[in-house]
């Protein structure tokens, strides 16, 4: 029998590497503006001009700068949060395109790192796993991913508590947890820790738990204390747990919280949720944009591939699929001498009103120094 299950790859050793390979010729040849938040797309659509349309951005520091084509890639989320204030009020996105972004959801998902002095439910190698900040656990190579299918000593790499009844949370709320097991992944990748994966409401209500204690690594900090209250009783079950030994007391813990990220569109990722209709439409019409009539595209996972949303691979494919897009509509176009001076005037002009709000920006420095945001 055929397995028509692929495989799903856990990149062991994070995304770096792919992505300075994905990044390298944007990284060699284009003019890359990092902490630059961008705050308006002047995007319009003039049925009466016979120019090709081009879409000023305005940054949160107010520099203004045009382009010909503007590819926006800014979470589901930061659309649904500014689907109104970021257009121009007299040409706003279009109905049908607005109705996709409040249909589909964003979702919750956050991760917890908890990192032990070892691997203790690692029952083939608790003797060995010990952990080290400036080389991660090596000597638990022996637990890579494919052997924990395998061995039978040795801790799987996913864990799920699917009815947690002995841990506290209110009862009309789901609050079952997955966790990885990152020392079983292989060789020099292999750290003693745990990584939590928390949704919803129940992610939600860790990061307001935690929003106002700053992030500390001191055991006695109540940032150290309140994720050991909350995750005690997950870690307290694995194998051979000892609630007097300190191997099995955690020696650090790391929360994200992307819900209070506005760059990360404070959530995660697209979700379908229960309930919803004509979803496929919507990821269409957002796929869409108002790229041929304004020159603003959408990207990023919320218009990729139905296969892939909500993933990396979805965000790259549908990098490449405007790029597509832009290149079919040039070769189409075939844009005359006649458009591309009237281009080069605009453009002239345009220089000296980013040099008028330029000066405008020295001379006021305070409003610079408040307004980068990233
Ligand atoms: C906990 C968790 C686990 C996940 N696990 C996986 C997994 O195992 N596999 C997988 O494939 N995917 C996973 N994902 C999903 C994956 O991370 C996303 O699908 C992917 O990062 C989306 O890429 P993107 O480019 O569309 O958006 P993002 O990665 O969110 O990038 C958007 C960029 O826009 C920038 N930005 C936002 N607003 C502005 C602004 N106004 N001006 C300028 N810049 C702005 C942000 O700073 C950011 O750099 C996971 C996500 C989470 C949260």
């Amino acid at each position: 029998m055929i397995n028509a299950i692929p495989e799903n790859a856990f990149v062991a050793g994070t995304y770096q590497k792919i992505l300075a390979y994905v990044a390298a010729t944007a990284l060699a040849d284009a003019d890359i503006r990092l902490n630059e938040e961008v705050v308006f797309f002047n995007a319009r659509h003039d049925p009466q001009s016979t120019l090709p349309p081009m879409t000023t951005i305005r940054t949160r520091s107010g520099t203004q700068q045009t382009y010909d084509e503007v590819v926006l890639t800014a979470p589901l989320g930061w659309l649904k949060r500014h689907k109104y204030d970021a257009f121009p009020s007299d040409c706003p996105l279009p109905s049908r395109l607005l109705q996709a972004i409040d249909n589909i959801s964003y979702s919750r998902l956050e991760k917890v790192y908890i990192t032990f002095p070892m691997a203790f439910w690692q029952q083939d190698t608790v003797s060995a796993a010990s952990h080290s900040e400036d080389s991660p656990n090596s000597r638990l190579s022996s637990s890579s991913a494919s052997s924990a299918k395998s061995s039978t000593s040795t801790y799987p790499s996913f864990t799920h508590f699917s009815t947690p009844n002995y841990a506290p949370h209110p009862p009309d709320i789901a609050w079952n947890q997955t966790l990885v097991n990152l020392a079983a992944l292989p060789d020099t990748n292999s750290h003693p820790t745990l990584l939590f994966y928390l949704y919803g409401p129940c992610a939600t209500h860790l990061v307001n738990l935690l929003k106002d204690i700053p992030v500390s690594t001191s055991p006695s900090s109540p940032y150290h204390q309140t994720l050991r209250t909350f995750f005690e009783p997950y870690y307290s079950r694995l194998p051979n747990y000892d609630i007097l030994s300190p191997s099995c007391t955690p020696s650090a813990f790391l929360a994200t919280n992307w819900q209070l990220d506005p760059f990360a569109g404070n959530g995660a990722y697209t979700n379908i949720q229960v309930g919803l209709e004509n979803g496929d439409r919507d990821i269409e019409v957002m796929r869409e944009g108002v790229g041929e009539d304004r020159r603003l595209w959408l990207a990023g996972e919320h218009t990729a591939p139905f296969i892939a949303l909500g993933t990396t691979t979805g965000g790259y494919w549908s990098g490449e699929g405007v790029a597509r897009r832009i290149v079919k509509l040039y070769d189409a176009l075939e844009v005359s001498e006649e458009v591309v001076a009237a281009r080069e005037r605009d453009r002239e002009e345009m220089k000296k009103e980013v040099l008028s709000v330029e000066e405008r920006d020295v001379a006021n420095a305070n409003a610079n120094a408040n307004g980068l945001a990233l």
